[in-house]
């Protein structure tokens, strides 16, 4: 590609059906993480002729979806748009799944630990009562007898969601990539640069081999580079934050402390650990949610701390008693995008209202990739309102 030369999304794939009121749009999606890829997979599917541009590929281990396995759970403290989008999006990675014929769903059931502060899951019940997802309340005494590969201390409530599980993260980026590609995408691997905006309108980005691409409509899922393509904002959009995720070895023929024998687990209150057991025989998962110190997700350090992996350990054989002196098999270092409030971002940029900008997962943003994708696709092509939950008007002062 000649150093400057301006591409139209149009000629990069797309059959061009009309959609909607006028001819298909061409739409380029920056970013092929959980959120860029299935908004450009709806988008296509809507008709439109959509490019995605990554700089490193679908689910690469810079990303925050690049990890292996990423939970998801419809309990969702009082949030229940959270809760309908899990819904949505656990009945669309089932389908796709089956499809694909591919395991990117394993059902485990999730299970909710808590002490003194059972606020979170609580809060959940009516919610999950009302909108029929399944699950039982147990007291730690009951807890202790159906897992007793738990440890019970300081547990007084706990919630099992038994339709739960965890998804293969970094695997699925990149079939829902290929299903992209198979559907009449275009994908172009490179570094994205916003265009000038002007006249409320974007008209192209730049990309890193110097070439051009225009579009009518522009979606930035950038991830926690989002930061960097839109520096002007205050608070900042999202602020990346370093996360360690830990494998530890179980011994072996346990499948009680594998994904066969226990759910995923998270433990709230003072610490909020949790874990994926098995993680497709990567090991027993142990990760600590609290957010970590500022992160540069294109050149950060990612090795792991001694001082994670203390703590991980010491949590993981208290409650997990069969796994004291388990060797840690494998660590990644990652980064959660974290919105200001720790909800998603979903909304047009003040200046452009042909950019739209989809993010701030804030370390539940995975699951929920189906079902997001689905709704930016209908807003991007005027086919449903803005939701008012992600807008970005609810930063301002
Ligand atoms: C350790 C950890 C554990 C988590 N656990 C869970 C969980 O259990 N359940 C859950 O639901 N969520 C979880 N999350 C959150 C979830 O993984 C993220 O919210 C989600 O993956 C974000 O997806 P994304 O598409 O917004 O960003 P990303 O996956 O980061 O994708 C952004 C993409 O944009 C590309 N990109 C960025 N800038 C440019 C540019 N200028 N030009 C071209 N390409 C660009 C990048 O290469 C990348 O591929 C976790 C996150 C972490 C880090």
């Amino acid at each position: 590609m000649a150093a400057g030369a301006a591409v139209s999304a149009a000629s990069c794939g797309g059959s061009g059906e009309p959609v909607g009121r006028g001819a298909a749009p061409r739409v380029v999606v920056i970013g092929a993480g959980a959120f860029g890829g299935w908004t450009a997979l709806w988008l296509r599917r809507r008709g439109a002729r959509v490019t995605v541009v990554d700089a490193w590929g679908p689910g690469n281990s810079r990303a925050s979806s690049g990890g292996e396995t990423r939970v998801i759970r419809a309990t969702y403290g009082p949030d229940a748009i959270y809760t309908d989008m899990v819904v949505r999006a656990l009945a669309l990675w089932k389908e796709h799944a089956a499809a694909w014929d591919d395991r990117l769903f394993t059902e485990t059931g999730a299970l909710w630990m808590a002490g003194d502060d059972d606020d979170f899951a609580k809060q959940a019940v009516p919610i999950l009562r009302d909108r029929g997802v399944g699950f039982e309340e147990l007291d730690g005494e009951e807890m202790g007898r159906r897992f007793p590969q738990i440890r019970p201390d300081g547990i007084t409530y706990a919630l099992h969601e038994k339709g739960a599980g965890f998804l293969a993260a970094r695997r699925a980026c990149r079939r829902v990539l290929d299903a992209f590609l198979a559907e009449g995408g275009a994908y172009r691997e490179a570094r994205a640069e916003p265009g000038a905006m002007s006249g409320g309108r974007m008209r192209e980005v730049s990309l890193s081999d110097g070439s051009r691409l225009e579009a009518d409509v522009f979606v930035f899922a950038g991830g926690p580079w989002i930061a960097e393509l839109f520096p002007g904002f205050d608070p900042p959009l999202v602020s990346p934050t370093r996360q360690e995720i830990l494998y530890f070895g179980t011994p072996p023929g346990r499948p009680d402390l594998a994904e066969a024998g226990l759910p995923v687990w998270v433990e709230t209150g003072e610490r909020f650990f949790y874990g994926v057991p098995g993680s497709e025989n990567r090991g027993f998962k142990v990760a600590d949610d609290a957010r970590g110190a500022p992160f540069d997700p294109t050149n950060g350090d990612r090795s792991p701390s001694a001082a994670a992996i203390r703590a991980a350990r010491e949590y993981m054989e208290f409650r997990f008693p069969a796994m004291a002196g388990a060797p840690l098999l494998e660590a990644r270092v990652c980064q959660y995008e974290q919105s200001p409030d720790g909800h998603l971002i979903v909304d047009t940029h003040p200046e452009a209202e042909n950019v739209w900008i989809a993010g701030g997962g804030s370390g539940h943003g995975y699951k929920l990739g189906p079902a997001l994708g689905e709704m930016l696709a209908d807003q991007v092509l005027d086919e449903r309102e803005k939701e008012p939950f992600f807008s970005l008007d609810r930063f301002a002062a």
